[in-house]
């Protein structure tokens, strides 16, 4: 019965609990500090558990991977043999981090049930251990398409087993080529499956393909503003490149988080920076892909217990990682990808937390960040980093506030009497003022020696008013190095951050096999440059993208190892295949006649 005027009744809350998820699950997002679920978790999860298709439309951080993963969980057959790669549910994602972030989460909601493996395939690992595990039996198979299309036509992994098919990311996976490989794939598949499709949107041809493979889905769409991040108060400080260290140890001494954990875009710079943080006094530890799997355990122990306050990561070795504590994230480089930036920052405001981010933005990297908020449909509110000043005041607060509970533990004769020496009036007459010798020893106790202390501040305060007025060297030189025709690309570091006066970056050049044909992006190549090759941005001058490859000029020299890992690594969904330019692409060198390193300059 309502009357006419009423208006609807606010929903209520749906918790997890009301899903009705098996106990497994439900224990492992209570693991999670999952406590209620996303909208598209809310629709999604009952539709699919109740055996229906699903399409999803949602943006990124809108919690879609527990949106499929309970669910394919919960269909999972524990009694089935799996091995020689009849696996039972397979996930498909456009690119190898997502895979990767996939299989992660994945294997995080399957905490709870023992037995069952989530594998991730993806191009550029080899493939042996990947057919050992599919031979020895998983129920999950997380992959690109490509990747998943060569396993089947080798043979490692059969469909005709298949309970649960996800596509992931469907658009971006059409946009980079992968709707053939998708089509092959759903033939293989066993017709009594369920198929949940994902995508941030649904133009024509993946309408096509839902048409065309999906019974009778379930439509759910999800309003642009229900990122499970929107409760992590997101913010970002302007800051040039040679000021992000000195800002974040700023940062960090004036937290009132329990743990922080801070992401660089590089090992190299993961590393420096866990140096920079440690010489500087601060409880820090860096992990890197590097790290061995029990160190690396050890480390996240520490941070859990609280015997570490601050972990430097970059997003592949914090993969997996969740610890209640995590008050702050800091974004010391800006993400490359808005998917990474959506999961850092779901790192912290777990299990009814609050949390911060804070994204360190160099003043060019403005668009990087337009182009964040855009994906995540949320702005992030502009802060001021802590200057000098900051830091002693809240020291000194915190000094303050212990105050009366020394007092009250008394025995304070011995300080009393030397004080009362210290104050009393000298020859002349004159004595020290008692509240001037406190705040004396309040500035020692928070380490402000005064004329330092002040040049700091004052360097600070130059440094901020030129940041606000927009005309740093660092952004003039930017400016230039923009129009430097069109198809020229300069990274950024070596331009554009003022690290001092560099000579044009020459070098060797290398051919790299991707090109705008592929959609090949400088941004894509350095990342990969860096992040695969450990290469630092200054060591990256020019790229030019041409067709179907590219030359990039490299400074610094590379030894085989580094050429191969260079090599194997992805860009817009193509391998590298680096190799030394000899000017002639039709003639080129065999692999043996590589120049030798040192031969490089
Ligand atoms: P999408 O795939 O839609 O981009 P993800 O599934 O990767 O989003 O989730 C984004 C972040 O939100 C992740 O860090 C994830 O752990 C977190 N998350 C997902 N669902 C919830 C939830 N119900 N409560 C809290 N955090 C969640
Ligand atoms: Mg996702």
């Amino acid at each position: 019965m309502s009357t006419p005027d009423s208006t609807l009744p606010t929903e209520p809350q749906v918790t997890f609990a009301d899903l009705h998820l098996p106990a497994p699950l439900q224990k492992a997002v209570d693991d999670l500090g999952f406590t209620t679920p996303s909208p598209i978790q809310a629709e999604a999860i009952p539709a699919l558990l109740s055996g229906r298709d699903i399409t999803g439309v949602a943006q990124t951080g809108t919690g879609k991977t527990a949106a499929f993963g309970i669910p394919l969980l919960a269909a999972l057959d524990p009694a089935a043999d799996v091995s020689r790669g009849h696996v039972q549910a397979l996930v498909l994602a456009p690119t190898r981090e997502l895979a990767m972030q996939v299989a992660d989460a994945v294997e995080s909601f399957a905490a709870h049930l023992p037995g069952v493996r989530v594998l991730p395939v993806y191009g550029g690992a080899p493939y042996v251990p990947q057919q050992r595990a599919l031979r020895d039996g998983v129920q999950v198979v997380v992959g690109t398409p490509g990747r998943v299309m060569d396993h089947l036509e080798r043979g490692s992994l059969h469909l005709d087993t298949v309970k649960f098919l996800v596509l992931d990311e469907a658009d971006e996976m059409l946009r980079m080529g992968f709707a053939e490989d998708v089509e092959k794939i759903f033939g293989q598949a066993a017709t009594e499956r369920q198929v949940a499709l994902f995508s941030a949107t649904m133009p024509p041809a993946i309408r096509a393909v839902a048409d065309t493979h999906l019974n009778n889905p379930v439509q759910v769409a999800v309003s642009r503003q229900s990122s499970t991040v929107t409760a992590v108060e997101q913010t970002y400080a302007v800051v040039p490149f040679r000021h992000k260290v000195g800002s974040l140890v700023r940062v960090l001494a004036t937290s009132e988080a329990d743990a922080t954990i801070v992401f660089t875009r590089t090992r190299a710079a993961a590393e420096e920076v866990g140096v920079a943080l440690v010489e500087r006094g601060v409880s820090a530890a860096t992990i890197s892909g590097d790290v061995a799997q029990k160190e690396r355990e050890k480390i996240v122990e520490r941070l859990r217990n609280g015997s570490l306050d601050v972990l430097v990561a970059t997003d592949v070795a914090a993969r997996g990682l969740d610890v209640d504590r995590i008050g702050l994230v800091v974004n010391f480089d800006i993400p490359r990808e808005p998917e990474a930036y959506v999961h850092r920052v779901g790192r912290t405001g777990r299990a009814g937390r609050t949390g911060r981010a804070l994204s360190f933005v160099t003043p060019h990297e403005r668009g990087k960040l337009k182009h964040i908020e855009r994906t995540i449909r949320a702005k992030l509110t502009e802060v001021e980093v802590p200057s000098p000043r900051d830091v002693s005041a809240h020291r000194a607060r915190t000094i303050l506030g212990t105050v009366p509970a020394r007092l009250e533990a008394g025995r304070l004769e011995l300080y009393t009497e030397l004080l009362s020496e210290h104050l009393a009036p000298r020859e002349d007459g004159t004595a020290p003022d008692a509240a001037q010798v406190a705040a004396a020893l309040l500035a020692l106790a928070v380490g402000d020696d005064g004329p330092a202390h002040r040049a700091a501040q004052e360097e600070h305060e130059k440094e901020r008013a030129e940041v606000k007025g927009g005309r740093t060297r660092e952004t003039q030189r930017a400016e230039r190095g923009d129009r430097d025709g069109d198809r020229t690309h300069r990274h950024p570091r070596a331009d554009r951050e003022g690290r001092g006066i560099r000579r044009p970056a020459e070098g060797t050049r290398y051919r790299i096999a991707v090109g705008h044909t592929h959609g090949a992006q400088p941004r894509g190549i350095v990342g990969a440059l860096t992040n695969e090759g450990g290469l630092r941005g200054g060591d990256i001058g020019k790229i030019d993208i041409f067709g179907n490859f590219s030359l990039v000029d490299i400074t610094k020299p590379l030894d085989d190892a580094t050429m191969n890992r260079i090599g194997r690594a992805n860009v817009a969904g193509r391998q590298l295949r680096i190799s030394v330019d000899k000017g002639a692409p039709e003639r080129r060198a065999p692999r043996t006649e590589r120049r030798p390193a040192h031969a490089a300059h």
